[in-house]
């Protein structure tokens, strides 16, 4: 058996099509794959600048050096990493040494904020504080601080490594939860409205899935570790997860369909969904919120109070 493209020794199957191929095909169809995601969605527009929410893992320093190979020599294409530090002893702070050290070989700007340095707190001592599920207030918090401080530094499009299986499992569950509303904001550019307060974010990887990331991050030789965070939620995600990956080495496809078929109803449910999601801005921040005060200050007041 040798690869679809020369007689090189295949290193992967691809899960929708069946095809075999090297290691150097592999690495030549990952980085295409991507930029023909990039033009489809039309992710990046000519002005834009982009800054890639780096964690250190395996997908968002595929993103990194997929887009860092994109913009090659053109100086007009400005693009940084941007890392949020939430405190997690004997975790994160391995994951941002490889991180750095990424962003150093590749010439790559990074900018790195903290729980602690922003909201006085690490996860750590939030999770000893609070009795909550750590997942939706990190969750919360990054996503406030990756949106406030792109902006602050001027960027127009923030980049995750949200893969296709991330995205398969979120129809999923909002699906078996009813949750439509939410399915609205998915997509490969998320959100529904334009706000001048809001950052797009990009998924770039929205067509590749997990195995294809973890595979191309090993072929390529790059140093990521793949520990999973302590706090990583056991719950209903991972038991759609499971669901998902019994059904995929059932049914080849089955991820790529649910992405493919949700792709077609999204422009559907994003004008349903349109006039529900009024934008404010929180009272205590200004940031942008649905609500009259945002969660991350919610989840801050809690804190000290
Ligand atoms: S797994 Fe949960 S707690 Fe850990 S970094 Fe991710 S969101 Fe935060
Ligand atoms: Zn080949
Ligand atoms: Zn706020």
């Amino acid at each position: 058996m040798t690869c679809k493209n020369c007689i090189g020794k295949p290193v992967i199957q691809l899960t929708n099509n069946n095809v075999k191929l090297c290691k150097n095909h592999f690495i030549k169809y990952f980085e295409k794959k991507v930029k023909k995601t990039i033009i489809k969605f039309n992710l990046i527009e000519k002005d834009d600048k982009t800054c890639v929410a780096i964690s250190g893992g395996k997908d968002s320093i595929a993103v990194l050096n997929v887009l860092s190979k994109i913009k090659g020599k053109d100086k007009k294409f400005r693009i940084e990493a941007i890392l949020i530090d939430e405190g997690i002893k004997d975790y994160r702070d391995k994951a941002m040494k490889d991180a750095a050290s990424f962003c150093e070989r590749n010439n790559i700007k990074l900018n790195i904020f903290s729980y602690k340095e922003e909201f006085g707190y690490t996860l750590d001592e939030i999770l000893k504080k609070l009795k909550i599920m750590p997942c939706s207030i990190c969750g919360t918090l990054r996503r406030y601080l990756l949106n406030k401080k792109a902006r602050e530094l001027g960027f127009t499009k923030l980049a995750t490594g949200h893969n296709m299986d991330d995205e398969a499992q979120s129809i999923l569950m909002n699906q078996l939860r009813n949750n439509m509303k939410v399915n609205a904001r998915l997509g490969p550019i998320n959100g529904i409205k334009k706000d001048s307060g809001f950052v797009k974010r990009i998924k770039p990887l929205y067509l590749m899935t997990e195995k294809e990331v973890a595979s191309y991050v090993f072929l390529k030789g790059f140093n990521v570790r793949f520990a999973e965070c302590p706090y990583s939620d056991v719950g209903y995600r991972s038991e759609v997860r499971d669901l998902l990956n019994n059904f995929e080495s059932k049914y080849h496809g089955t991820k790529d369909s649910i992405v493919n078929s949700f792709l077609e109803i999204l422009p559907m449910l994003k004008e349903k969904y349109k006039e529900e999601s009024s934008l404010k801005y929180c009272s205590l921040c200004g940031e942008p919120t649905s609500k009259e005060k945002c969660q991350a200050c919610v989840y801050v007041k809690k804190l000290t109070d």
